[in-house]
């Protein structure tokens, strides 16, 4: 059981206890990940488990009156806390406000960066660095973090040294967030793999739809 969800069962039970409901029990209901599908149908009773919460949430549960006040205060300040934005705010769940609050962010936020851990995070805002393309050389990323940093930095687009294909920009089609070309699609890589590893190499192509599945 994540943390998150002992706070939320806690701040329920609470609730209900409140307004003199008695709670027998706390429990999560979530998908049994051992269910099968049987022929019949999903049986949802065995679809969903139940787990026992009592014990996660019992100390919450006996902090939580003692820690409201400052929850209403929050609650009913006129402008919002200080609060830095960062990789933080998609824990557990997206906020609601990220475009308001990181509205005046450069394009080039290290919390853009993928996978920069919270203490790399802090290393580098701690003596002021917060853009991409200001990350030192020496700072340890990895190589995909690094092609990043020192596109950012540089401007020219990186190009796979043996990438097998490329058209003009203006050519390319949109492909959810990014850009690719017609023949990048899932059907041409199928066809591909369907020829086979000896006719790929004999036509001085990569190999690798027959030996890798789509966007792995
Ligand atoms: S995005 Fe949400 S969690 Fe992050 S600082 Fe703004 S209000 Fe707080």
């Amino acid at each position: 059981m994540k943390a998150h969800h002992a706070d939320d069962l806690t701040l329920q039970a609470f609730v209900l206890a409140s307004t003199g409901i008695a709670v027998s029990s706390i429990e999560l209901l979530h998908v049994d990940t051992s269910y099968v599908r049987g022929s019949n149908g999903v049986c949802w009773a065995g679809f969903f488990g139940r787990s026992d919460a009592g014990d996660a949430t019992a100390t919450a549960l006996a902090d939580l009156p003692e820690r409201l006040p400052a929850m209403r205060e929050y609650l009913i300040m006129a402008a919002p806390p200080a609060a830095e934005s960062g990789k933080q705010c998609a824990t557990p769940y997206g906020c609601e406000f990220w475009d308001r609050c990181t509205a005046d962010k450069s394009v080039d936020w290290i919390s853009h960066l993928p996978r920069l851990s919270r203490g790399q995070t802090d290393e580098l805002e701690t003596p002021g660095i917060d853009a991409i393309s200001a990350i030192p050389v020496d700072f340890p990323l990895t190589p995909k973090q690094a092609i990043i940093r020192d596109v950012t930095a540089s401007g020219p687009p990186y190009v796979v040294p043996d990438v097998a294909l490329a058209v003009p920009l203006e050519q390319a089609e949109t492909y959810g967030d990014m850009l690719t070309v017609e023949t990048g699609h899932l059907q041409h890589w199928s066809r591909l793999a369907r020829r086979g590893a000896p006719a790929l190499r004999a036509a001085g192509l990569p190999t690798a739809p027959v030996w890798s599945e789509y966007e792995e």
